[in-house]
């Protein structure tokens, strides 16, 4: 199994090579296929089993594949640290460094200016943290109404952090149609619960 047969394209390849990956590993074989068809996806998955490239890479190939229509984002990834945001903004990074798209990171305890006119120059992908996004979204100077496609990574840790309000609170921001990829390490009745929400009729992977 390669990285050929799950569908994506020519310039991920690339950059997929680059890193020095052969093999996709389970969680990106049965999450990129699925991805890539507009489904909604629910995945068990822990640090270390390349969860990031598994969302980051359809992610990606969708957005490219689709007509930019304004500056407003269009994927938004919401993770429940900052160090997350960065790592997972850097792999956004490198596995779109063949594509025309980009992205920011937003997360707090730094100065919100820089953040303000990178959203101000256009964003497709943006990473943040709740806390952070809010405070863009109550002043204004982030739109969240051309969101295509959101991802919860590491969902439990958000909800163990208390974020469930703040997370709701961004869903309400969101327009209805959307594709949603929630990640978690572990399965709790109050993921169940924020899952069933905001999940329709999402292919289930465990690995
Ligand atoms: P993650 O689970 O997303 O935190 O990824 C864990 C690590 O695995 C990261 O350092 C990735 O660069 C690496 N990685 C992701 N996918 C692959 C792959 N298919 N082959 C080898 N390494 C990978």
């Amino acid at each position: 199994m390669s990285f050929e047969t799950l569908g994506l394209m020519a310039e991920l390849l690339r950059a997929i090579d680059s890193q020095g990956y052969t093999t996709p590993t389970p969680i990106q074989r049965q999450a990129v296929p699925v991805i890539l068809e507009g489904r909604d996806v629910l995945a068990g998955a822990q640090t270390g089993t390349g969860k990031t490239a598994a969302f980051t890479l359809p992610m990606l190939q969708l957005l490219s594949q689709r007509p930019r229509k304004g500056r407003a984002p269009r994927a938004l990834v919401l993770t429940p640290t900052r160090e997350l945001a960065a790592q997972v903004g850097e792999s956004v990074e490198t596995y779109g460094a063949h594509l025309k798209l980009r992205s920011a990171i937003i997360f707090g305890g730094v100065g919100i200016n820089p953040q303000i006119e990178a959203l101000k120059r256009g964003v497709d992908i943006l990473v943040a943290t709740p806390g952070r996004l809010l405070d863009h979204a109550g002043q204004g100077t982030v739109d969240l109404s051309a969101i295509e496609i959101l991802v919860l990574d590491e969902a439990d840790r958000m909800l163990d952090m208390g974020f469930i309000h703040d997370i709701r609170r961004v869903m309400k921001l969101l327009p209805n149609k959307r594709q949603n990829l929630l990640f978690s390490a572990t399965y709790s009745n109050e993921i169940k619960r924020l899952a069933d929400g905001l999940l329709h009729r999402p292919a289930l992977i465990e690995v």
